[in-house]
């Protein structure tokens, strides 16, 4: 099972991708996380994430797409993973597409987690609160920049994967567990 989970900034793919991890035993690629976590290490990578992801720009897509390719050679992605933050460009998501078919696979199911973009503010906030040592992209000023960026880089897709018939919307500002049901139910 190839899952995407897509949508703005702050609208609920993490916690989403969680429960599907728990539920259904697939294996969460964050690209996000995957950043953060070359970033915890101090690699040379993880110095020129940082500096860009606290501007609240995207990563190269050619850095992006190797390091999603390789992780997804890892046996334990064998069964099944849910894609969250990736792709978040058109040129991303050809390349997985170019990807997948390498290696005989397919997207089951890209979900849109709609949300209000008024509402992201107020989450980001609790959520800077929660993890400013962690997340020094969690504030007003970069969410702005990262909403400009996936209004103009990321929302392409969405026609990209509607024409394919791959999209499926859930309504993000409704409870999380409302939205971990319907999400369940496209799952199936
Ligand atoms: P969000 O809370 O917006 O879902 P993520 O944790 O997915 O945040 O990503 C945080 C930052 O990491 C992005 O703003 C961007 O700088 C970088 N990043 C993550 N995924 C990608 C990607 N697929 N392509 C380019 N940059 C990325």
């Amino acid at each position: 099972m190839i899952l995407i989970l897509f949508g703005a900034p702050g609208c609920g793919k993490g916690t989403q991708a969680l429960r599907l991890v728990e539920e259904l035993g697939l294996v969460q690629l964050s690209s996000g996380e995957m950043l953060r976590s070359a970033i915890a290490a101090g690699s040379e990578l993880g110095l020129r994430a940082k500096e860009i992801m606290d501007r609240g720009d995207l990563m190269s897509d050619e850095i992006i797409v190797g390091m999603v390719s390789e992780r997804l050679d890892s046996p334990d992605c064998a069964n099944g993973v849910i894609l969250d933050g990736f792709p978040r460009t058109v040129a991303q998501a050809r390349a997985l597409d170019d990807m997948l078919h390498a290696r005989g696979a397919a997207i089951d199911h890209v979900i849109e987690i709609k949300v209000d973009e008024n509402a992201l503010f107020a989450r980001i906030e609790t959520r800077a609160a929660e993890s400013s040592a962690r997340r020094s992209d969690d504030n007003a000023d970069t969410l702005r920049k990262r909403l400009a960026v996936y209004h103009e880089n990321t929302a392409p897709l969405l026609p990209y994967y509607e024409t394919q018939g791959l999209l499926r919307s859930v309504d993000g500002m409704a409870p999380v567990e409302d939205v971990a049901s319907h999400v369940a139910e496209i799952v199936g």
